[in-house]
C-alpha cells in the first residue's frame, strides 16, 4: 500500500534459551497516523519495537524469520544507528536518560547520536521546548532529579532532537498519575497532528492508546490477533477483557 511507512511481515523472534516472544507478527503502520500496539504483560510489545530498531543483539536476541520494511526499504539487518539516521528512532521504556546530565544536556545527545550540527541543534531545541514548555523550565535541571513525568518528557524530546519520522515509543505511561499520562499523549497528538510525526505507541494502556491512536494492533503470546481501527477496537468488551485487562 502507498501509504504505508513501516511494515512487518510475519516477523518471529527468539531470545538465547529458545524463547520464542514473537511468531510471526505482521503489521502496517501507516504514514502519518499514531498506530497503537497492545497486549498484556509479557505479550511481545518491546521485542516488537526493539526488533524495529535492531536492538536485540543487545538482548541477546535476534530476529529468526520474516522483514521489516521501512518506506520500501529492507531494513531487518540495518544497524541501530543507521535506524537513527534514516528517521526510524526509538523512545524505549524505563526513560534511559543519563541522570547526572542536565534535562538539556540529554535532549542535546539525542542530536548528537543522529549526527546532526550545531544550528541544527538550536532548531531542535527550540522545537522541543515548544511542545514541553515543562522541559524548557527544567532545562538546567539534573535528570535524575526531575519528576517521572519530565522524564518521559525528556526523553520523548531527546527522539524528536533525532528529526525522527518514525517514533517507536514503548509505554510511555508507565508508572505516571492520569493527569500526566493524558498530557502527553495530548502532546504526542499535537506532535503528530503538526508535524506530521508517525508513532507505533506499545502500550498497557489501552484505554488512552486507543483514544490517540487511528488504527491498533493487538498481540497476544508474541502473535497478532486483532487488528483494526481504534475507535472500533475501544467498542469491542471482548476484547478490553480478552486482551487489555479490561483497562
Ligand atoms: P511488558 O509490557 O511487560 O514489557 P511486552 O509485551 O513488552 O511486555 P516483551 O518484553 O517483548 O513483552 O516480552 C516478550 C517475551 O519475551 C516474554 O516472554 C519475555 O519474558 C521474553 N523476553 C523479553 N526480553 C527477554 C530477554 N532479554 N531474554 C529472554 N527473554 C526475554
Amino acid at each position: 500500500m502507498s501509504d504505508t511507512i513501516l511494515q512487518f511481515d510475519d516477523v518471529s523472534v527468539r531470545y538465547s534459551g529458545s524463547i520464542t516472544a514473537l511468531s510471526g507478527v505482521s503489521l502496517t503502520v501507516r504514514q502519518g497516523e499514531i498506530a497503537a500496539l497492545l497486549g498484556g504483560n509479557g505479550a511481545g510489545k518491546t521485542t516488537l519495537l526493539k526488533a524495529a530498531s535492531n536492538l536485540l543483539p543487545a538482548e541477546r536476541g535476534r530476529i529468526t524469520g520474516g522483514r521489516i520494511t521501512f518506506r520500501g526499504e529492507d531494513v531487518t539487518r540495518t544497524s541501530p544507528d543507521a535506524h537513527i539516521r534514516k528517521g526510524l528512532v526509538p523512545v524505549l521504556e524505563g526513560r534511559r536518560l543519563f541522570r547526572s546530565l542536565t534535562i538539556e544536556e540529554n535532549l542535546v545527545s539525542g542530536a548528537i547520536g543522529a549526527g546532526l550540527r550545531s544550528a541544527d541543534i538550536r532548531r531542535g531545541l527550540e522545537e522541543v521546548y515548544s511542545f514541553f514548555p515543562r522541559l524548557k523550565e527544567r532545562r538546567q535541571s539534573r535528570a535524575g532529579l526531575t519528576s517521572g513525568g519530565e522524564q518521559q518528557m525528556a526523553a520523548i524530546g531527546r527522539g524528536l532532537m533525532a528529526r525522527p519520522q518514525v517514533f517507536l515509543l514503548d509505554e510511555p505511561s508507565m508508572g505516571l498519575a492520569p493527569l500526566v499520562v493524558a498530557e502527553i499523549f495530548e502532546t504526542l497528538s499535537r506532535l503528530n497532528r503538526e508535524t506530521g510525526l508517525t508513532i507505533l505507541v506499545a502500550e498497557q494502556n489501552s484505554a488512552v492508546a486507543l483514544k490517540h491512536a487511528a488504527h491498533a494492533v493487538v498481540i497476544g503470546n508474541g502473535r497478532s490477533t486483532i487488528t483494526g481501527l481504534a475507535a472500533d477496537l475501544a467498542q469491542r468488551d471482548d476484547i478490553r477483557e480478552a486482551y487489555l485487562g479490561g483497562a
